[in-house]
């Protein structure tokens, strides 16, 4: 497809119209999902983005453990609260109790950050498992995302949203995984998956 300047300017016209009939303004509900490589870096890339207009941000990341990752080490540096479940990888560990109170005390947390109307965005990174999982009711999940302060913004990540999840989500994206470093037998990289 050859650059053609007036097809992009009609392309623009549409868009700034499509802009100007915008007239609502609140804080919004964004869900990453999908089996693609790309959602939890999107969430902090969004808290960073957020962060650079000085707005406030807390995070909650459901699953990770205490695995060591470069997001939080410079959201920890920036003073930005951030909560990290502590059970390891879920998927390894065989107790299933522990990773449920884990999930819960995280869930917590992140409640606390719900109800909060200092914070302009938070970023619940994996929540999405613990729908599945049943460690954390979609009711109750629904319930704090529509108790939330009008202002602010709320991000979700995760494989396989559930369905009510994404219909209360003002933006949902999916990501796809056309192909993956991992299936041509590359390791994961510092800095890149961590
Ligand atoms: P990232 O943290 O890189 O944005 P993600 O949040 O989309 O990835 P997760 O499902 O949370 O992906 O998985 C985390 C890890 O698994 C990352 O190291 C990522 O590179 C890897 N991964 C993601 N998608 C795939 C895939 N389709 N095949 C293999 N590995 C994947
Ligand atoms: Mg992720």
């Amino acid at each position: 497809m050859s650059y053609n300047p007036k097809k992009q300017a009609e392309h623009k016209e549409r868009v700034d119209s499509a802009i100007e009939q915008a007239q609502e303004e609140r804080g919004q509900v964004l869900i990453v999902t999908g089996n693609g490589k790309g959602k939890t870096t999107a969430g902090f890339g969004t808290a960073f983005r957020a962060l650079g207009h000085d707005q406030k941000v807390a995070v909650v990341q459901f699953v990770k453990g205490n695995l060591e990752c470069g997001e939080r080490n410079l959201l920890e540096q920036l003073n930005v609260p951030i909560h990290t479940m502590n059970t390891g990888f879920s998927w390894n560990s065989e107790d299933k109790e522990s990773d449920k109170q884990a999930a819960q005390m995280a869930w917590q947390q992140a409640k606390a950050f719900l109800s909060d109307d200092s914070f302009d965005l938070v970023l619940l990174d994996e929540l999405t498992y613990m729908v599945t999982w049943g460690f954390i009711e979609l009711e109750d999940i629904l319930k704090y995302l529509q108790a939330r302060p009008t202002e602010m913004s709320v991000i979700i990540t995760g494989r396989a949203a559930h369905r009510e999840l994404k219909a209360y989500a003002d933006t949902v994206s999916e990501v796809r995984p056309e192909k993956h470093a991992f299936q041509q037998g590359l390791k994961a990289r510092i800095g890149l998956d961590w």
